[in-house]
């Protein structure tokens, strides 16, 4: 994809791009990351015992942590914060009529295009040289492009047959939308507001890979706004600016983010506008997030095809009217993945490489680590029943095994901020080492107040 400058004076508001020069690509950085997240239990291949899955994956402990992170930040921001969203947690399965609706069984296409020479699959629209096979080399081996539908189509009953068919979705959307009657009715919000939802969703991706970066089964942030239609432009405004300011709130650099408007021949047909935010992962920018202002396609289509009426009825203007919606939809375990290489850092500690993630605390899988310095029961003991009155209010880690300095080490690597030494002086003065993981600076802060001091360093 092109990179192109903010220029539209729509867009003239919204956060400047970093230029591509600002920040160049770092390819040893995504080995390092895949090889962390096996070590450290972030993400394994699926069913690795019988050679991986077709690029799917499942979060170990640390990346359960790191995954659920995210989605709370984002439900927290979305939501919580919020007194115009309400959230949703619709089925996967749904029936074909819906993804007839959606233009989904027609067009949720990507062009795939065989090699001749060597064999290998390719989606066109994302090689650097739609002349050339990326796997052997050749030119000119391509055969005409396919339109390959992404969904999975399964079955619901014991019956095979037209009636039973169902598929996968393949967004989280679609639930809104199906849905935004029985919210009018049920909620009594009335536009301005939204429908948020965090979910799985499937896709059969063409070419997945770059590790969770594109992968079948994925998890997605998204929310539909809907608003009077005269106010879809301010508020397509308003959500770009809003979601790019979250990923700088939670601790991504500046220099690796970028909002990039679409080109007019980019946009689907439907839309008046769509802005992409950028990440600059270890190959180049690519899709962290997409914004879109949808007019009133999905709720028009949903109303023809179901014959149910979906306009909103405004009571005080005594008008009828479909509510155009503006569109934030991101990936969950594609942000968690990005959130991970920006924390990615390296530093030197006594002629020694060390990794430290520095991840936002909100983010960071563990707040705090409970370290005993010895494995003797009189440090266990007391150190266990400080954990217990630590546990209702942090994620905390608890490591007794190997030198102090090892399980520093160990938590910088996972993103713990802080790691709280209980040692033999603890025992007769009630008080504990704190570590902070950025600074490594240690101050010595007494038991009765360490969770009201913790509390005030990652509000
Ligand atoms: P792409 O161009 O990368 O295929 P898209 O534009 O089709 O993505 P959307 O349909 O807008 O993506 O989905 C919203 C978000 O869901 C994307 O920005 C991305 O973060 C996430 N997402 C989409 N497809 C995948 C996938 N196969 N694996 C992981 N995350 C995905």
């Amino acid at each position: 994809m092109a990179f192109l400058p903010v220029a539209s004076a729509l867009m003239s508001d919204l956060p400047a791009p970093a230029s591509p020069a600002d920040s160049s690509p770092d390819h040893d950085l995504f080995d390092k990351i895949v090889n962390l997240s096996k070590r450290r239990g972030i993400a394994f291949q699926s069913a690795d015992i019988y050679g991986g899955f077709r690029s799917t994956y499942d979060y170990g402990p640390v990346g359960v942590l790191l995954l659920r992170n995210v989605k709370d930040a984002w439900w927290r921001s979305m939501v919580q914060m919020r007194h115009d969203v309400v959230g949703l947690d619709a089925a996967i399965l749904g029936p074909p009529q819906v993804w007839e609706a959606s233009g989904h069984l027609a067009n949720f296409t990507d062009p795939l295009v065989d090699c001749t020479n060597c064999q290998a699959r390719h989606r066109l629209d994302k090689l650097d040289d739609p002349n050339v096979c990326p796997t052997c080399g050749k030119t000119g081996t391509f055969t005409e492009p396919r339109d390959f539908n992404l969904m999975f189509k399964t079955q619901a009953g014991p019956v095979a047959g037209a009636g039973a068919d169902c598929y996968l979705r393949p967004e989280t959307a679609q639930g809104m939308f199906v849905n935004f009657m029985n919210v009018v009715n049920s909620s009594r919000k009335k536009p301005p507001f939204g429908i948020a939802q965090i979910g799985k969703s499937f896709r059969n991706e063409i070419t997945p890979g770059n590790f969770v970066f594109r992968t079948r089964e994925f998890e997605q942030m998204e929310m539909e706004f809907f608003v009077p239609p005269a106010e879809a432009d301010e508020w397509y405004r308003y959500w770009c600016q809003e979601r790019f300011q979250w990923y700088l709130d939670h601790g991504m650099p500046e220099n690796l983010l970028r909002l990039r408007p679409h080109a007019a021949d980019e946009l689907s047909h439907y839309s008046s506008g769509t802005s992409d935010v950028e990440f600059l992962f270890p190959w180049g920018w690519d899709e962290l997030e997409g914004i879109a202002n949808r007019g009133n396609y999905d709720l028009t289509q949903h109303q023809s095809h179901s014959g149910q009426s979906l306009e909103y009825y405004d009571q005080a203007a005594n008008e009828r009217y479909l509510p155009h919606v503006i569109e934030p939809a991101a990936g969950a375990t594609r942000t968690a993945f990005a959130f991970l290489i920006a924390a990615y850092n390296e530093v030197e500690v006594k002629g020694e490489t060390r990794t430290v993630l520095r991840l936002h605390h909100r983010i960071a899988p563990y707040k705090v680590a409970v370290l005993p310095l010895s494995k003797k029961p009189e440090l266990t003991g007391p150190c266990l029943e400080m954990l217990r009155a630590i546990q209702p209010h942090f994620m905390c880690d608890y490591d007794e095994t190997q030198s102090i300095g090892k399980r520093y080490a160990r938590q910088d690597e996972i993103g713990t901020p802080y790691c709280v030494t209980f040692d033999f002086d603890s025992v007769e003065d009630r008080a504990v080492t704190v570590r902070e993981r950025d600074t490594m600076e240690q101050e010595r802060i007494p038991i009765e107040g360490l969770v009201r001091y913790l509390q005030e360093k990652m509000q």
